[in-house]
């Protein structure tokens, strides 16, 4: 009886494909429809691992691309303001929000830093596009709550010399993260390597 309740709960709140995955993050990088710019799955389970959801905290998820990460946020029982510039992620991100169980993602079509002017105030934040722009991580650091989770994930060097500033500026730590996956190379098979993600992590 309870299973059942639970279910009709979750069904209530959820799109179609919300109760049959994991609310573990890291679901598959095709859970989400993208155009190539999305936080890959091995990157996206660790950038949540440090930012730490906790029921009813509010992120910031700047840069949100296809939404994964705040979306991801929400199915661990957070609530989430995403910022996007492009119309056409913004609908990606919708549509995803949607079918994932998270229609009350908050998805505001605007850029960074003018787009933070505002906004409630954090208990985490994560910068996954913006961030080479002068006062960004600054901005956001100064709107974070006491105790609040600042995570930044750079693949540019212009991003990344940012990021060893914001270190020297706020403590944290710098991780760089390289993931490969094995692909065919010719009838052989190889290890492609990603780009690999420089990422910032500070608790205020
Ligand atoms: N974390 C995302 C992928 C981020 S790709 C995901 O998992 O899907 C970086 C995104 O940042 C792009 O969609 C780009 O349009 C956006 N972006 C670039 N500059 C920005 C800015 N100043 N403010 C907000 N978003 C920005």
């Amino acid at each position: 009886r309870f299973d059942a309740l639970n279910t009709v709960a979750i069904e209530a709140v959820a799109g179609p494909d919300a109760s049959v995955l994991s609310r573990t993050p890291g679901l598959p990088d095709d859970a989400f429809v993208h155009d190539g710019q999305i936080t890959r799955r091995e990157i996206r389970a660790v950038t949540l691992a440090k930012l730490s959801p906790t029921p009813g905290a509010l992120l910031w998820d700047i840069g949100a691309g296809s939404g994964s990460i705040g979306i991801e946020w929400m199915r661990a029982g957070g609530r989430a303001i995403a910022l996007e510039p492009r119309p056409d992620r913004a609908e990606r991100i919708r549509q995803n929000a949607r079918r994932l169980g998270a229609p009350g993602l908050d998805l505001r079509e605007a850029r960074a830093p003018e787009g933070l002017a505002g906004l409630p105030a954090p208990d985490a934040v994560f910068i996954g596009g913006g961030a080479s722009i002068a006062g960004v991580i600054e901005t956001c650091w100064a709107a974070l709550k006491p105790g609040g989770r600042l995570v930044v994930n750079a693949v540019t060097l212009e991003t990344e010399s940012r990021l060893l500033a914001a270190r020297g500026e706020f403590g944290g730590d710098l991780t760089r993260i390289d993931v490969a996956y094995a692909d065919a190379v010719g009838r052989m098979t190889g290890w492609r390597t990603a780009m690999p993600v420089t990422q910032f992590a500070a608790t205020k």
